[in-house]
């Protein structure tokens, strides 16, 4: 419970402090997602602890406070947040809360997607602009009329159409988020830059930051753009459903945003929230405008009313973020992961934390010497990302969230694995080596990179089987999977009579892999499967590669002094030339390239799509065996590139712009005398 206080009072202080930043200052410390990582974790909290929830908790209110300079408006509906769902089974979970609490069954969703921007009110009193408001707190915003005045998408008179004339009469409220444009403010940050001012963060706080201005040229200058959410009305039952809303408030000459479906803005049940929620998942990028999710409520505005409001957010919508690739999560542990090559790696084990739509509970902290500079501790809170593919990282720790019970890490003496001395770099932010080769974790995973899918893509051999393997003694290297008998992995206990005979069999299938397959699975550093390819181009065989010295393996081309030497150093270590007997003597070949007529010297094909003829590998190995060089990507010198089925556009293009020859798989297989 004490402990919980002091977590809860140290998270309030910290995110009061980012939101008067990001609201008053318009400059934030750090990413939206860094602050939602905080804010989820108050949350938890408070929600574990009600009784320790502070009155100036964040939860608590809605947006910052109004700045001093503008005159203050009190909001006559609350201008209210939304509850933010992280992830597509909790919109599931609520719609189906939304079904039985209206009691409907055939409740209709409205969906819009959620605009990055500033929410600002806009009031027109018999059809004419009177007033623009910003959110403020929700209750109390800022009067910015002659600012808003200056944006040429918010009418001055509402536009009479036949039918709506009602709304040219009274009060009409229009609700909406005041926006910049992705290149506006690209354009505006990189004028600041040169102009030798503070740049931006973002496009909504270039937004905000103009808006309170207080003179409004310099707004008039910037191209702001309104667009509309939400539309009030006395009395409020002339508009029955938010798909209405919208249309009226296009009618009247505003913006919305185009609907979701071919069919318009409602989602007729909750398949089709979901599938907006996919559909928008990428094409949301291609908006104008920054997104960070979509707004999902219920259609019927009567309904909606009805289901009240929760705190700061009405129960009947919610805002679904899409996974953001950075957030917050504490560090607990650090430990060494010694890799294929001996690298050890310090990791760092978190509390699990969603990045990018996957849990992750591992993350690279990269090296002893980053640890050091970016001051990272155990206990600390960290930033951590996820980008694309790669491995997550620890980006930086929030110092200010610490405690005093973070311990700095240092990096063992020893291996942690087979506790042989661990070999120091000479540069701070270097990586560590355990030097024994025969290291069990280094055994692991080199037999592990050899199996893998690029490498002999052998199935069956994950990590665990591996390890069980090694402590059984009956591996020790790549070689030895072609030595295991049915009667010895029987015995263990992870093997059961079909998973002993399936590794048997797809171990045996694979004895003859393609050489460049092969040259890669032997894990010699710096080798990837390109620099593979590369090398059986041009040597065509194992043994004139292993004697081939540096200067030959510098005519190769793409390949470097750090390559060239590495694999010189790799061929004349007795241990490998071992390795490579050893394979020989169980009957494993790799599949040589036999040379052929070299009637495709100097010429140089890349392929893109799927060939039915043949196998992308085999046809390289062919192109290979005549002389020919098998690329992965167009460049300059790249001769033809061949299409198969569903090629990639950007090649294409790439190879117009090029004028490189374009053919097809039938002129590919004249060419290769198929
Ligand atoms: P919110 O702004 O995320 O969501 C509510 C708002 O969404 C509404 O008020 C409305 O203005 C807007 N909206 C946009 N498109 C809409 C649409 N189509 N229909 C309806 N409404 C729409 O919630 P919030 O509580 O106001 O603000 C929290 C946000 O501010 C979070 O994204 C948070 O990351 C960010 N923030 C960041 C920092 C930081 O330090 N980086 C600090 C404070 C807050």
């Amino acid at each position: 419970m004490d402990e919980a206080k002091k977590r809860i009072d140290k998270l309030v202080n910290q995110l009061n402090e980012l939101s008067y930043e990001y609201y008053v200052l318009d400059s934030p410390s750090v990413d939206d997602a860094i602050y939602d990582g905080l804010i989820n974790e108050l949350k938890k909290l408070e929600s574990n602890f009600p009784d320790l929830v502070r009155l100036d908790s964040p939860t608590m209110r809605v947006g910052g406070q109004a700045i001093k300079g503008f005159s203050k408006v009190t909001h006559k509906l609350r201008m209210l947040s939304l509850s933010d769902v992280f992830d597509e089974n909790e919109v599931k979970v609520w719609a189906k809360r939304m079904v039985k609490l209206s009691n409907v069954s055939n409740l209709e969703f409205f969906v819009d997607i959620k605009m990055d921007g500033l929410a600002c009110s806009l009031i027109y009193e018999d059809g004419q602009f009177i007033q623009a408001v910003t959110r403020g707190d929700g209750t109390v915003g800022e009067d910015v009329t002659s600012n808003v005045k200056t944006i040429v998408s918010v009418p001055l008179r509402l536009r009479s159409v036949k039918g709506l004339e009602s709304y040219l009469s009274g009060r009409t409220e229009i609700r909406g988020e005041i926006v910049l444009y992705k290149s506006e403010f690209e354009k505006l940050n990189e004028q600041r830059h040169k102009d030798g001012l503070s740049t931006y963060a973002n496009p909504r706080n270039l937004a905000a930051g103009t808006i309170r201005q207080l003179d409004p040229k310099l707004v008039a200058g910037r191209p702001l753009v309104f667009r509309a959410y939400d539309l009030l009305v006395e009395p409020s039952t002339r508009i029955k459903t938010n798909e209405q809303a919208y249309l009226t408030i296009k009618s009247l000459g505003l913006i919305v945003n185009r609907p979701s479906f071919k069919n318009g803005y409602v989602a007729k049940d909750i398949e089709k929230v979901m599938n907006a929620v996919k559909m928008w998942a990428e094409k949301r990028n291609l908006e104008e405008f920054n997104t960070d999710g979509l707004v999902i409520k219920l259609n019927d505005r009567d309904l909606y009313k009805k289901l009240g409001v929760v705190g700061k957010a009405p129960r009947a919508a919610i805002a679904y973020k899409y996974p953001a690739e950075q957030s917050t999560t504490k560090l607990r542990d650090i430990f060494i992961s010694i890799g294929r090559t001996g690298a050890a790696t310090p990791v760092a084990i978190l509390s699990p934390v969603v990045l990018a739509g996957s849990t992750v509970q591992m993350a690279t902290l990269h090296n002893a010497g980053e640890i050091r500079r970016k001051d990272i501790r155990i206990g600390d809170t960290v930033v951590v990302r996820k980008a694309g593919d790669i491995i997550p990282e620890v980006v930086e720790p929030i110092a200010k969230l610490r405690d005093g019970s973070e311990k700095t890490f240092t990096m063992p003496e020893n291996c942690p694995e087979c506790n042989t001395r661990l070999i120091k770099p000479k540069i701070d932010e270097a990586i560590w080596r355990c030097p024994n080769n025969l290291c069990p974790a280094r055994v692991q995973n080199q037999i592990l990179h050899f199996a893998s899918k690029t490498a002999l893509d052998i199935d069956g051999i994950g990590e665990k089987n591996i390890k069980s393997l090694i402590e059984a003694n009956l591996i020790s290297d790549a070689a030895d999977l072609y030595t295991l008998k049915f009667d010895d992995i029987i015995k263990l206990e992870r093997f059961a009579e079909i998973s002993a005979s399936k590794l048997i069999d797809s171990v045996s299938t694979k004895k003859h892999p393609s050489l460049s397959k092969f040259i890669y699975g032997l894990g010699i550093r710096h080798v990837g499967i390109q620099t593979a390819n590369d090398l059986v181009s041009h040597f065509h065989s194992l043994n004139k590669l292993a004697q081939a010295s540096e200067d030959e393996l510098l005519k190769v081309e793409g390949i470097g002094e750090i390559v060239a030497e590495s694999v010189v150093s790799w061929f004349s270590n007795p241990e490998n030339i071992s390795l490579l007997d050893k394979f020989k003597n169980v009957g494993f070949e790799a599949i040589e390239v036999k040379l052929k007529n070299q009637s495709l010297t100097n010429q140089y094909f890349v392929i893109s799509g799927t060939l039915t003829k043949f196998d992308r590998e085999e046809a390289a190995d062919v192109i290979r065996s005549m002389g020919g060089v098998f690329q992965s990507s167009v460049g300059k010198d790249t001769t033809f590139l061949v299409i198969g089925d569903n090629p990639g556009k950007s090649k294409i293009e790439k190879a117009k712009k090029l004028k490189i020859k374009i053919i097809d798989e039938q002129e590919l297989a004249k060419l290769l005398k198929y």
